[in-house]
């Protein structure tokens, strides 16, 4: 628990985290799209994502992933972005071309106004997160390519002090699938992740542990019932090589979790728990860590902000995706180095990426050097309004 002093001063650390401007020679450097006339245009694409694999996590499975991939034109420039829709988060293709509608993208003149021009989309609806992140990706990589560079130099990171990405081995009931997912992965990773929170959690990494001792991340997807069954659940896994747990317990077990957060001797991530900005303050205290999701926080404006806050308040922080296309992990890719794990698989598992971007290397992913997320389609992609 911390104490009050601790707190204002975490709180007002916090604060100046977020007044601090995002880019100290913004305005010198985007001064020549001020001149530009022009007005942006939005498009967009429904497609659908072919899983390489069925996936499954805790009693769902699924073989494909509808996306809707957007456009925003601007004098001759275009900037992508993605909207990945998992049926369990409650948007679809039709709600989010539904919500693209509704914006009016030319009444902006500059797109270099991004604070402007993303805080009236986000007003626009209460939700329609990964909607209003699709608008927030494209409108990035059209400011970057007006400004003539890719955004983690922007964001003065160095793109090689990314983490080693996390590969998902799904849970299966075969022990002989699990161990043939793990060999795959050799040699790729240097880190796999691994779905746990039911009755199988031990089975499962023993078969994985049979084959491989490379560092494991664990996620258990809120499905652990009871805090003394996770605490003994994660002291077996750090012997067991374990290095990171993911939401052990419900979204409503705040207190349950916190308990266990104290005790471990692994850090403890929020994911289900953590959506937006405003969610991080409450979870300082009860989780080591906070997982940004693009798709979740509404893009990359609010996910900076997000790590900017937690590491303010002294958390964790790993960056993680749903399926995606290389276009959104190409964003989130900006976004990585220097977090603590990142979890950008997205795009390995899917059989039709359409975009080149990000690159595997070494069991990191790299953003290339290209400007705004640094992503082109692979192939010809219709887009419409
Ligand atoms: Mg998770």
């Amino acid at each position: 628990m911390q104490n009050r002093r601790q707190f204002l001063k975490s709180s007002a650390a916090a604060a100046a985290a977020i007044a601090v401007p995002t880019l100290p020679s913004f305005a010198q450097q985007t001064k020549k799209s001020t001149n530009m006339s022009g007005k942006m245009k939005l498009t967009w694409a429904a497609y659908d994502l072919q899983l390489n694999h069925t996936f499954t996590i805790s009693g769902f499975s699924r073989k494909t992933t509808p996306v809707v991939l957007t456009k925003i034109e601007y004098d001759g420039l275009a900037g992508y972005g993605e909207a990945s829709l998992p049926p369990y988060l409650g948007e679809t293709q039709a709600s989010v071309i539904d919500f693209l509608k509704k914006i009016d993208l030319p009444a902006f003149s500059d797109p270099a106004n991004m604070e402007e021009i993303l805080e009236y989309v986000d007003s626009i609806a209460i939700n329609n997160a990964a909607a209003k992140a699709a608008v927030d990706i494209a409108l990035h990589d059209l400011l970057g390519k007006i400004i003539g560079s890719p955004w983690y130099k922007m964001y003065g990171l160095d793109k090689h002090k990314a983490p080693d990405t996390t590969f998902t081995i799904g849970i299966d009931p075969d022990d002989e699938v699990i161990r043939e997912k793990t060999r795959e992965a050799l040699g790729r990773f240097n880190i796999l992740k691994v779905k746990v929170g039911g009755p199988d959690d031990k089975r499962m990494i023993e078969a994985i542990r049979s084959v491989t001792d490379l560092p494991l991340a664990v996620d258990a997807n809120q499905g652990w019932k009871d805090k003394r069954h996770a605490l003994d659940m994660i002291f077996w896994l750090k012997e067991k090589g374990i290095v990171m747990v993911e939401q052990p317990m419900s979204k409503y077990a705040l207190d349950d979790i916190a308990w266990l957060t104290e005790q471990s001797p692994l850090p403890i991530y929020a994911d289900e728990s953590v959506q937006r900005l405003h969610d991080v303050e409450r979870l300082k205290g009860a989780f080591s860590g906070i997982n940004i999701k693009l798709m979740k926080c509404t893009g990359m404006r609010e996910a900076w902000k997000m790590r900017n806050f937690a590491r303010a308040l002294g958390m964790d922080v790993m960056i993680g995706c749903m399926t995606e296309t290389s276009c959104a992990i190409s964003a989130a890719a900006q976004l990585s180095p220097g977090l603590d794990f990142a979890d950008l698989d997205g795009a390995l598992l899917i059989g039709n990426d359409c975009f080149g971007g990000v690159k595997l290397e070494n069991g990191k992913i790299i953003a290339s050097d290209r400007p705004g997320i640094g992503v082109e389609p692979t192939q010809k992609i219709i887009f419409s309004r």
